[in-house]
């Protein structure tokens, strides 16, 4: 991406997400660009929903960040380690860059991950998902309902606009998008009635999307010279609200495994992996797209539930 540009939309930052913020300092500048999820009496907040550009624009400032280039190639030495990647930048030319440690943050479908021959594990989950986004602020930062199946609804809302998601039947975008915007608005409203205000602005279709999120994980993060983190090492599913706070979670661990070995990657990447397998394998396991506790015969969603609607 060209800087300063990002694809827009709002972003719910969970608590796991808060210490590195707080380190580097930009934590309450990001509250106050949002709006408290959960605060509770202590003045803190379980997450906070802003605006994901204001997130990317603090984490980037003072740090020299190379834009618009493309990694396309691990460099490796005799011995077969990582030490350092090829990038495409804008006109064909390329740049080498040279690391002790490549640290791949390159998402769920990381061409990194696959480069250094790290597996990563892809589970389809049984059902598919319904989202939309517009820029009228929502009336909530947060509201959510479950359904008799235990699956749930639910809006997000930031001074510039809200969102809304919810799991559906997996029958593919078409027949998921066939009932139209007014259905759409009519069933959100009926089962969220919170989230009235914010999908009020929604106007077309193309705010609606439908996809078939899928779970990722991998049973090794590192090979030497090269260490994968966030969601290209952990994909937890759209129900967690968790994934990027995790991944910032990813980043300090591995930054504090680097000071504590700043000679010795492996070592590092070793420590990392040691400290950090306790906190993503049990998410990873608990995933609630796996499973769900649900209410004693409340198998299936009742037909006022069930998305798209029967016939
Ligand atoms: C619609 C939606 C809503 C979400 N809402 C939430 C939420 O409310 N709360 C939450 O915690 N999480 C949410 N998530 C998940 C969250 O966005 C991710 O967990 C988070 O962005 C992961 O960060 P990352 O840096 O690991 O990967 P990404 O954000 O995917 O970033 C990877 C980056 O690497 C770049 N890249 C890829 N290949 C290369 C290459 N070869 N060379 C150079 N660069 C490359 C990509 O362009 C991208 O910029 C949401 C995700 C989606 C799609």
């Amino acid at each position: 991406m060209p800087a300063g540009v990002y694809i827009p939309r709002g972003y719910m930052l969970g608590y796991q997400g808060y210490p590195p913020l707080e380190e580097i300092g930009v934590m309450s500048e990001i509250r106050s660009q949002g709006w408290d999820i959960a605060p509770r009496p202590d003045g803190s907040a379980v997450a906070v929903c802003v605006q994901f550009g204001k997130l990317l624009g603090a984490l980037a400032r003072d740090l020299p960040i190379v834009h618009e280039h493309v990694v396309s190639e691990l460099v490796r030495d005799d011995s077969g380690r990582v030490v350092g990647v090829v990038a495409d930048g804008p006109g064909g030319a390329t740049t080498t860059f040279e690391a002790d440690l490549v640290v791949a943050c390159d998402g769920v479908g990381s061409p990194v991950r696959e480069m250094a021959g790290l597996e990563a594990k892809v589970e389809p989950l049984a059902e598919a998902s319904l989202t939309w986004m517009c820029d009228e602020p929502g009336g909530v930062s947060f509201g959510m309902a479950y359904l008799s199946d235990g699956s749930h609804i639910g809006t997000l809302g930031w001074p510039e606009g809200s969102a809304g998601w919810r799991t559906c039947e997996k029958v593919g975008a078409e027949a998921a998008l066939a009932p139209g915007l007014d259905a759409i608005k009519e069933m959100w409203v009926r089962l969220l009635p919170e989230s009235e205000k914010g999908i009020s602005g929604l106007t077309s279709m193309d705010q609606v999307r439908y996809s078939e999120p899928r779970l990722l994980s991998a049973p090794e993060w590192w090979r030497p010279g090269v260490v994968i983190i966030g969601d290209s090492a952990h994909f937890f599913g759209p129900e967690t609200g968790v994934s990027s706070g995790i991944g910032l979670g990813d980043a300090h661990a591995l930054a504090e495994a680097i000071r504590q070995n700043p000679n010795d990657p492996d070592a590092a990447c070793e420590s990392y992996v040691m400290w950090r397998q306790p906190v993503i394998r049990p998410y990873e396991a608990m995933d609630p797209g796996r499973q769900r506790m649900v209410l004693a015969g409340g198998q299936q969603a009742t037909p006022e539930e069930r998305w798209p609607p029967a016939g």
